[in-house]
């Protein structure tokens, strides 16, 4: 049997070892020899740490490019990647960990002895550190060991990564994704838009969302390409990058930004081959100035972290502002009445629902969330609303779950809403996305307080600070004495926003 782990499959297509894998605006270059050499000295010390095959090894650090050393190491020793959002407060990070169970916790040298205390408190194995500049335990442990390491076979069905996703019902679910799920979806990336060993992709994105972590990494690994690592999003880097570059990837916001900045230009664009978007919805307005501005055509795609990518606008042919494009090779999509499932005419509006190899094999411990979210002939439902015109391309309409993407990022309202109802002086309160020019959705809290209580939105937020990452911190919060509801006393969301519809449109 072919070993399908995504290790073996990555340096078995890359041809050069000598070209640059990861490069940084600080001057590191690291071959891919390098970076395989690194990867198999990091797979020695994960062993030595006892991680054996199928174990979840966690990993909460700043991104650098030791971040995908110790990637391709735990696929390489048959282990379970659980990259975790640098956000993630104690509180949050103490969930996570009890869920998973790593053998190994991998965190920021910063905050090595808190998450060692923390880990001692729910009886983890061991938690190590690692820093940007090479330093940390675990950095020390690496260079110890030797490069050499056969990498453990793995099935394509075997678990390569689980990701957290914030839960719709309060608690966040593990999406377990196999090695097939991520090998298949980079393979049909790569082909799509054209991917070459030619390629430099600015990578300024987050490493522990599917987005940075697998979409951009992994077609680029896959491909023998060249990825610039920014630490995060910065107008002028990228700038600077983009005449030594062919590739960006970014969430709507990034474009925006760049928008805003005179650099932006057609000729400082005329080294690159491809924009793309996603992880949110890119305005048609934002698709029409950037192609004014720079004669590009942003290729808009979706997916999501359960699915992997699903759709994506075409390489060669139009791509249609405010649609997401064509489902991929092997992804099959339908749209369905949200209540009964039942198959809906084309150009309906309906949930859509995904089946195909990157779809992902359930949430991790929690059987019933799984059956939950999956049709009975195998479809996932995404929760989202759309339709497919009648060229063939999907719009997303809305969503039926209750999320907010703000700046790229997912914040489900019912965990803001937890930790604001837990506060004295408050009876309730309702967490919404309101229109934001920068960050496409500003979270929004309104919070009902009790009688005569003396509570202010200044409390509010300070309240929140250490409970929740900041990303879902809200942006403003409104005290009123009661929240509006309709007939079945359910809470009105859809009023709140009609109302506070132009809360940011000075910002
Ligand atoms: P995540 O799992 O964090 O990648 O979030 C996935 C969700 O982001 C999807 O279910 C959609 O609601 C949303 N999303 C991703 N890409 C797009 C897009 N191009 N347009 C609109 N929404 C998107």
């Amino acid at each position: 049997m072919t070993s399908a782990n995504l290790f073996d499959l990555i340096r078995a297509g890359a041809l050069d070892f000598d070209k640059p894998a990861i490069e940084t605006s600080d001057g590191l270059s690291m071959s891919y020899r390098a970076l395989f050499d690194r990867a198999g000295q990091a797979a020695n010390a994960l062993l030595a740490l006892g991680v054996v095959p199928g174990d979840r090894v966690a990993v909460q650090v700043d991104k650098s490019p030791d971040v995908v050393v110790l990637y391709l190491a735990c696929w390489r020793a048959g282990a379970v990647l659980l990259p975790l959002n640098t956000a993630y407060t104690l509180a949050e990070l103490e969930y996570f960990l009890s869920d998973a169970t790593p053998r190994v916790t991998i965190c920021r040298p910063s905050a090595f002895d808190a998450t060692r205390d923390l880990g001692r408190r729910l009886g983890l194995a061991s938690v190590e550190s690692l820093g940007v500049h090479r330093d940390g335990s675990f950095a020390t442990l690496l260079a110890r060991a030797p490069a050499d390491f056969e990498p453990v076979p793995r099935a394509g069905s075997d678990l390569a990564a689980i990701l957290y996703t914030s839960g719709t019902t309060g608690r966040s679910k593990g999406a377990m994704l196999t090695h097939a799920n991520l090998a298949s979806n980079a393979t049909a990336l790569a082909e799509t838009w054209r991917f070459t060993a030619s390629d430099v992709l600015i990578h300024a994105l987050p490493v522990f969302h599917t987005h940075g972590l697998f979409v951009a990494t992994n077609v680029a690994l896959f491909s023998n390409a060249t990825l610039i690592f920014q630490a995060n999003f910065d107008a002028d880097a990228i700038v600077a990058a983009l005449s030594g570059a062919t590739v960006l990837m970014g969430v709507p916001t990034f474009y925006v930004r760049l928008l805003a900045h005179a650099g932006i230009t057609q000729a400082s664009t005329a080294h690159m081959r491809l924009f793309v978007s996603g992880s949110a919805p890119l305005l048609p307005e934002t698709h029409e100035a950037w192609r004014a501005r720079t004669g590009h055509a942003i290729l808009e795609r979706y997916g999501m972290t359960e699915t992997n990518m699903i759709t994506s606008n075409p390489f060669e042919g139009e791509r249609r502002p405010g649609t997401v494009g064509f489902p991929l090779p092997d992804v099959e999509l339908r749209i369905t009445d949200p209540e009964t499932g039942a198959a809906l005419e084309q150009g309906a509006t309906g949930m859509i629902e995904v089946r195909g190899p990157s779809v992902f094999q359930g949430y991790w411990r929690m059987p019933d969330k799984t059956r939950e979210d999956f049709r009975a002939d195998g479809y996932f439902i995404t929760g989202d609303l759309g339709k497919i015109d009648r060229s063939g391309y999907v719009h997303i309409v809305g969503r039926a779950k209750d999320l907010i993407i703000s700046g790229g990022f997912n914040v489900y309202p019912v965990e803001v809403e937890a930790e604001i109802d837990a506060m004295d002086g408050v009876v309730e309160s309702a967490v919404i996305g309101l229109p934001h020019r920068d960050f496409g959705e500003g979270v929004t809290a309104v919070v009902a307080r009790s009688a005569g209580a003396d509570l202010s939105e200044k409390d509010v937020l300070a309240a929140l600070k250490s409970r929740l990452a900041r990303y879902k911190q809200p942006k403003r919060v409104i005290i009123v004495d009661q929240l509006p509801r309709n007939a079945m006393g359910k809470v009105q969301k859809a009023s709140l926003r009609d109302e506070l519809r132009a809360l940011y449109s000075g910002e």
